[in-house]
């Protein structure tokens, strides 16, 4: 046993991993909007019209949507100074067209949301929920990254408790979780300090390992709530598809323009450095007795509607089918850590992120 660790002496509840990969709804995949050097968080003025962007969170979307959209707020509000009543489109209904569209409304202005999809069916519904900086570049805006994660984490911890599917909940990893890492790092003291024990808290985990303190955002709750109070505010989202941004330029009326189209601004805004990173899900039946996060190699979140296996990488596919054998094998993989399944290789395609930079291949493909 090592001397610097915790000793434990009781174990957790060990998963149930009973997997039915052609269950309705039981493997999802969805594409990372990636953008190589960092996120695009900005305003820029075109044709009359005044156009901030905010798109290009890769894996951290959920993590970083309040503080994103608290930016946006500020930025529009030194634009239109003192003046109200202004109407405002919104481009999307992901996690980032929802909350920035929630503030703007705060400052008095008229909001009109946009998007092809229905909330259920973005990228941003599918997420997994952990709150943590996973896949995302931000080389430069370390300072504003750090603004957007304490005001983030503040206005999520706000919310456990009130409907927005926020829980606190420990992270146990087998080694340093990069992304709870990369928080700590830029944000020293916002989450609690990570604690090594001796070995995991779970039947047959015999090797060291960390416990972290963070938060699960179930993404189907938060966005449902987001929708509902955005519907009770009167703004619903209208059905829209833009397929270039002169279009987007000339067709809409509004002077201002909140740009949260995701993926969809590579090719709307013609944004090369968005690259999509394919990640697939099981989804498990709910587990309630489960109450923590774990991670090696992959990862398991237990949340309120699914207990949700994933933790793939497939940098420059942009495919949202999920495979259902390579899910399978994601969930078989992390069954067997608990001993529920023997010991394997790695799967044949990549677990967990190679870094916050990934390498990626300019060929984006459709494949998986
Ligand atoms: C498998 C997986 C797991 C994840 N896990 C986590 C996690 O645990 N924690 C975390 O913080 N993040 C996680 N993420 C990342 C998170 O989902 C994204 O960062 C986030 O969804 C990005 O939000 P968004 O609003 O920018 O994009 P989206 O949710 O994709 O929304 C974009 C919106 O723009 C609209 N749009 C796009 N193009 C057009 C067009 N041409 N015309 C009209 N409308 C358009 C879309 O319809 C949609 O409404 C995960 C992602 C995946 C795929």
């Amino acid at each position: 046993m090592s001397p610097d660790c915790v000793p434990v002496d009781s174990n957790l509840p060990t998963p149930n991993f009973t997997f039915n990969p052609d269950a309705p709804g039981a493997c999802i995949a969805g594409v990372r909007p990636y953008r190589i050097g960092s996120y695009r968080l900005e305003a820029e003025q075109e044709s009359g019209k005044f156009i901030v962007h905010n798109y290009g969170h890769g894996g951290a979307g959920i993590t970083l949507s309040w503080g994103c959209a608290n930016r946006v707020k500020e930025i529009v509000q030194s634009h239109i100074g003192a003046s109200h009543g202004a109407e405002v489109a919104v481009l999307g209904a992901g996690v980032m067209g929802l909350t920035a569209a929630t503030l703007l409304l705060d400052l008095g202005l008229r909001v009109k949301i946009y998007s092809d999809r229905a909330v259920k069916e973005t990228t941003s519904y599918k997420a997994g929920g952990q709150w943590a900086v996973s896949v995302v570049a931000f080389a430069g805006k370390e300072n504003e990254l750090k603004d957007i994660l304490k005001n983030s984490y503040r206005t999520f911890t706000s919310e456990i408790g009130m409907g927005f599917g926020v829980v606190e909940r420990p992270n146990y990893t087998s080694s340093l979780s990069e992304n709870l890492e990369a928080v700590m790092t830029l944000v020293p003291n916002l989450l609690p300090d990570r604690v090594r024990l001796c070995r995991l808290p779970f039947e047959g985990h015999t090797q060291p390992g960390y416990l972290y303190q963070t938060l699960l955002v179930e993404p189907p709750a938060f966005l449902s709530k987001l929708e509902k109070d955005l519907n009770n505010r009167g703004v619903t989202v209208t059905h829209r598809e833009f397929t270039s941004s002169s279009q987007i330029l000339t067709t809409l009326t509004q002077k201002i323009i909140i740009n949260c189209t995701g993926f969809g601004s590579r090719k709307l805004w013609n944004d090369a450095k968005l690259v999509p990173i394919k990640g697939q899900l099981a989804m498990l039946p709910p587990q309630p007795q489960l109450k923590y996060l774990y991670g090696q190699n992959g990862y398991m979140f237990p949340r309120s509607d699914h207990v949700v296996i994933g933790g793939t990488f497939e940098s420059c596919v942009n495919n949202e089918t999920p495979d259902k054998a390579k899910v399978k094998s994601l969930v078989t993989h992390i069954a067997s850590l608990f001993g529920h399944a023997p010991l394997r290789p790695k799967p044949d395609f990549h677990i967990h992120h190679p870094g916050n930079m990934p390498m990626v291949d300019p060929e984006i493909s459709s494949n998986t």
